[in-house]
């Protein structure tokens, strides 16, 4: 089989050669526990602390307002679960009906066991949220509000800075998911007036097991476990010191690659055109949106998803589909299916997401491919 065409990097992507660099000597070399007072600890520490200021850059807030965690998953938890530990008086969380699992599963759960009272603000056919309902939605009550900064099947981009000021109109805090956003558009946390933001290094070609939260400066949340007092109390347990610094490497490479990120959106804008030549009864999802320049969520109407996914897979082409077949019956994504897309379209939405690294000859390549399984099989 040829090389394989990796389009699925929302999903995760590989970890860059200078992320790789980057990390080793703190394996090998600079190995000591960063709160050591001795040489080797003191050069982990430094490691730590100078990748606390890069990760800030990328989030344009300050050193002191970033902790270190795990995943995107953890950021979320941190936020969701910390705010509610210390405000025993509001007890309400708006959100909307597009969020990734590590939010809606939680507020939804945490609404089962009647700890919270949950809004979830619905979202129209390109996955624009309802601005009109959010605001009523918003209240005197409301502890927070969690919106992402850009979708993870879809790639719409969220008004955050909107959201935001009906938050604080209301003394609400605002929580941003930016895990599918960093590496992608540019993220400051001042202009998009967030308190807290989360991200995730596998998503930007740092390794997995790594991410970032910021914590607006003056803000205080309940740390979900304790012991040492690592990352201001907030994450106790030794530091990840090689993940940390691969994540600033991560960091730096992506921010001085956003201003030729128009690259990406380029091939992705082949990509659809291509596709759309090639494969009738197509639809793109978003696409009058604001989007992230990566990713394409192209309905294949009268299709099945997984079929396209595991049919493009054998021809090398790596993609992940929007429905997903559970006991014998092909269901939309939750995302998919808040979006109201005729089901005709939502079995058949498969997710192509590429990253800096995609060439042209791969776009060009995986269009004919596409052309060639759903042109002849699936269709017709
Ligand atoms: N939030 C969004 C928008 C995501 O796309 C993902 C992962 O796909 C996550 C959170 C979870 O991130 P992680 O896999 O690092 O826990």
């Amino acid at each position: 089989m040829s090389e394989i065409i990796y389009l699925d990097n929302n999903a995760t992507t590989r970890v860059a050669d200078e992320v790789l660099a980057a990390m080793t000597p703190f394996y090998r070399e600079h190995y000591g526990n960063p709160h050591a007072i001795h040489s080797l600890g003191r050069r982990a520490h430094d490691g730590v602390e100078a990748a606390r200021a890069d990760v800030a850059e990328l989030l344009g807030c300050s050193a002191s307002e970033v902790i270190f965690t795990s995943c995107g998953t953890e950021g979320n938890a941190m936020v969701i679960r910390g705010l509610l530990d210390r405000h025993p008086d509001r007890r309400k969380i708006v959100t909307s009906a597009v969020e990734h699992p590590s939010v809606l599963t939680l507020l939804r759960a945490l609404e089962r066991e009647n700890v919270i009272e949950l809004d979830v603000v619905p979202v129209d056919q390109q996955g624009v949220i309802d601005l009109g309902r959010m605001n009523k939605a918003i209240d005197d009550r409301t502890l927070l509000v969690s919106v992402m900064l850009a979708q993870n099947e879809t790639g719409v981009i969220h008004p955050i800075a909107k959201i935001a000021g009906m938050a604080r109109a209301r003394g609400a805090r605002m929580h941003v998911d930016a895990v599918q956003a960093a590496g992608k558009i540019p993220i400051s946390q001042k202009e998009l007036d967030a308190d807290f933001i989360t991200i995730s290094g596998h998503k930007f070609h740092a390794p997995k097991g790594i991410g970032a939260l910021t914590i607006r400066k003056g803000i205080a949340l309940q740390p979900l476990w304790y012991g040492g007092g690592q990352e201001l109390g907030m994450r106790s347990g030794t530091e990840p010191v090689p993940a940390i610094v691969a994540l600033a490497a991560a960091a730096r490479l992506a921010r001085e690659a956003l201003p030729v990120y128009g690259r990406v959106r380029a091939l992705r804008d082949r990509l659809e055109s291509g596709i759309r030549a090639r494969v009738e009864d197509t639809s793109i999802n978003g696409v009058t949106q604001p989007r992230l320049g990566n990713t394409a969520s192209i309905a294949f109407h009268d299709a099945k998803a997984d079929e396209v996914v595991r049919a493009l897979d054998a021809e090398g082409v790596c993609v992940s589909a929007g429905a997903a077949c559970h006991s014998g019956s092909v269901e939309p994504s939750s995302t998919v299916k808040a979006m109201g897309i005729p089901l005709r379209a939502a079995m058949g939405v498969v997710r192509f997401s590429l990253s800096r690294y995609t060439t042209e000859a791969e776009i060009d390549r995986a269009v004919e491919i596409v052309g060639e399984v759903l042109g002849a099989r699936m269709l017709k």
